[in-house]
């Protein structure tokens, strides 16, 4: 077991307390398929290293991504013995060469096991948050109030360019803490009304300025039939003209990292990590675009397995 805090290495017979440095184990090798490491290395990704929110979609995309060190290690040993072999003599040049670079390519692509379950990872999840905190999570929507500077009449004179409904509330906290309704110059609701404050206000801002843009936002399964229809029903106009954004039923093949869940399972909204999130919906606003198409002219089909977290 390697400890997050000071990355001492330890065996589990020693106990769950580091020993150098009295850090507590949650995890348990044996039982909980995971690590308190891998766990701590994850929570550091998602949350751009402590600067932003996440949900527990977002941490679960990172961790089903996560390629541990040992595999890549071992790969990188395998290409040197390549080397070593063709310097030594005992296989060709070519051969050597060939089976160097295939280690590093396989190196890169791999996935050392298989995709864990989501239920798996929400109960380690829940048993390391208990024990550490995870200030950044998002855990529930608790935008129910206005914020003390909350002034619906000002709304517009922000440079407001749009309203972006969304399908679950969790997204409109996600996007208020993480900023990106700035970054996309508009107001984040939900199609269930929630944050209750901004729903009356903006469908009489919707009336005064009736250019607005409005956009949906939503999971690859989401009913968007429905969605439209509820929307015409909060900005109280059957003749608005909608802006799909949303993750189209293709996502999955559009989004490389996505390929690895199982074909019936829908692609949300968060599983893309905060930044890539702005820097993607920026783009879908400007080019009134699927974010999944917006994500492939963005990062292309491919990326290298760094990013490939998402
Ligand atoms: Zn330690």
């Amino acid at each position: 077991m390697k400890c997050p805090k000071c990355e001492n290495s330890q065996k589990y017979i020693y106990g769950m307390t580091c020993l150098n440095c009295k850090y507590e184990f949650v995890l348990n090798p044996k039982t909980s398929g995971s690590s308190d490491y891998r766990f701590n290395k994850v929570v550091q990704v998602v949350s751009e290293e402590g600067t932003k929110y996440y949900t527990f979609n977002q941490f679960y995309n990172v961790y089903a991504n996560y390629k541990g060190p040992l595999v890549m290690i071992l790969l990188f040993l395998l290409s040197l013995v390549f080397v070593a072999l063709a310097a030594a003599g005992i296989i060709e040049w070519s051969l050597g060469i060939v089976g160097a670079v295939g280690s590093g390519i396989f190196a890169l692509t791999k996935t050392p096991e298989p995709i864990p379950t989501k239920s798996s990872v929400l109960n380690n999840f829940t048993a390391y948050k208990a024990a550490n905190g995870l200030p950044f999570h998002l855990d529930k929507p608790q935008m129910q109030t206005a914020p003390n500077d909350f002034s619906a009449a000002t709304m517009i004179e922000h440079g407001t360019e749009g309203i972006v409904f969304v399908d679950q509330d969790i997204y409109v906290d996600l996007f208020i803490k993480n900023k990106i309704h700035q970054d996309l110059k508009s107001i984040v609701v939900a199609q269930s009304g929630y944050p209750k404050y901004l729903t009356i206000p903006i469908a009489e801002m919707y009336e005064k300025h009736p250019n607005i843009k409005v956009y949906m936002l939503h999971d690859s399964n989401t009913d968007t039939h429905k969605m439209r229809e509820k929307i015409k029903v909060w900005l109280n106009n059957s003749n608005v003209e909608i802006i799909d954004l949303g993750m189209s039923p293709d996502a999955k093949t559009n989004i490389k990292v996505f390929k690895k869940y199982k074909k019936d399972e829908a692609v949300y909204v968060d599983y893309l990590r905060p930044n890539t999130l702005s820097e993607t919906l920026t783009s879908a606003v400007m080019t009134g675009i699927a974010m999944d198409l917006a994500y492939q002219s963005i990062y292309g089909q491919s990326r290298g397995f760094i990013d490939d977290f998402g």
